[in-house]
């Protein structure tokens, strides 16, 4: 277990079996050097507790460094709440996890994430202060990282293509829930062609009707030939089968951890393909609920969200000048704010 937490710098690893809710969580603190840390709630099944170890520890991690870059006085933490597999009371779930959050005493804020919903938040916040993100307070992350996608998405058009509108671009949206669909919208506006796929029909059609949108089937979106590719789906979908297939010169989406390992970066580098690291680019939702915790206005909330794409331009250029991937420039920023 320490060969894991050392690995990762991580500083606090935290578990709570809670009997009478069947509450089985695991709250990971990775630095909290810039602010408590801050992370969502994953509420998913996991096939072994050392799968749920893994994910929370590299979550948390994450945090950090996205929280770094988007300078939000906010250190990085995730907290994983092990799906029970018997029939559970919700309500009485989260409001235990929320006992376990304030026992840590404010060093570990929480918010959605996969399989958890707002409403579970006010759950949370029966039991502690330290949750952003609840039918009450109003921080729904999705649009804002929304926005900050596509603010990410003209820096690397303006970067790559040298173009300052988006106006005839052909873009592929892969994945059309909660942003995919508000950022297909922003890029519809602005004139951009939009090609899209998803699991759910539902959601391709609503994209076809609203905004005229070319429909692919899901194995096909990767080899569509396009100006950018906005992975807004799943992790891991940039990988040594599917970059074969892009046509693309630009790859700009929100989805978290977009690359099935650190080495797919230099490889879209090498290739002439400008990549948008995704803890950078999709760090709106963060800024929403760090923000939004620490009662800012929405227009500061958005302005900071927007300033993202001043971010990955100055990343973009650093790649270039060191002929390095910016997914390493972006590391390598982070790590100087949260270790030297
Ligand atoms: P969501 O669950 O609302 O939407 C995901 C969509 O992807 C769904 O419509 C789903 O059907 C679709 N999908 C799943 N597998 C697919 C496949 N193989 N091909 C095409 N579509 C597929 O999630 P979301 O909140 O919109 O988040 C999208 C991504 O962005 C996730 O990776 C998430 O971690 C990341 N992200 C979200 C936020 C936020 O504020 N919601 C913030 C940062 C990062």
């Amino acid at each position: 277990m320490f060969d894991k937490i050392e690995r990762a710098d991580l500083n606090e690893l935290h578990f709570r079996h809670d009997k009478s809710s069947g509450l089985r969580a695991i709250i990971a603190i990775h630095n909290t050097r810039l602010g408590p840390a801050l992370g969502g709630c994953r509420f998913i099944t996991y096939d072994s507790d050392d799968d749920a170890i893994e994910d929370v520890i590299r979550l948390a991690r994450g945090m950090s460094y996205k929280a770094a870059i988007a300078n939000v006085p906010q250190g990085g933490g995730k907290a994983v709440i092990l799906k029970p597999l018997e029939p559970f009371d919700r309500q009485e779930l989260f409001q235990a996890f929320g006992s376990f959050i304030h026992d840590l005493g404010g060093r570990y804020i929480t918010a959605v994430d996969s399989g958890s919903l707002i409403t579970d938040m006010d759950e949370v916040a029966l039991n502690t202060p330290y949750v952003s993100g609840t039918t009450r307070d109003g921080h729904d992350p999705s649009p804002v990282t929304a926005l900050g996608v596509y603010a990410g998405i003209c820096a690397a058009v303006q970067h790559q293509l040298g173009r300052t509108s988006l106006k005839g671009l052909r873009i592929a949206v892969q994945g059309l829930g909660n942003v995919g669909y508000a950022l297909a919208a922003l890029l519809h506006k602005d004139g951009a062609r939009l090609i899209v796929s998803d699991i759910d029909e539902r959601r391709v059609q609503r994209c076809v009707s609203e905004f005229g949108a070319e429909a692919v089937d899901s194995n096909s979106i990767y080899g569509v030939d396009c100006d950018l590719f906005a992975p807004c789906g799943l992790g891991g979908v940039i990988n040594a089968r599917t970059i074969p297939q892009l046509r693309c010169s630009i790859v700009a989406g929100a989805a978290n951890n977009q690359l099935s390992d650190d080495g797919q970066g230099e490889v879209l580098h090498k290739k002439g393909i400008l990549y948008a690291p995704d803890y950078v680019i999709n760090a709106g939702g963060l800024i929403q609920v760090s923000l939004g915790y620490l009662k800012k206005p929405a227009s500061e909330i958005n302005q900071r969200t927007l300033a993202l794409g001043g971010t990955l331009t100055d990343l973009f250029e650093r790649s270039r000048a060191d002929n390095v991937s910016p997914e390493q420039i972006a590391n390598r920023v982070a790590e100087s704010l949260l270790f030297d």
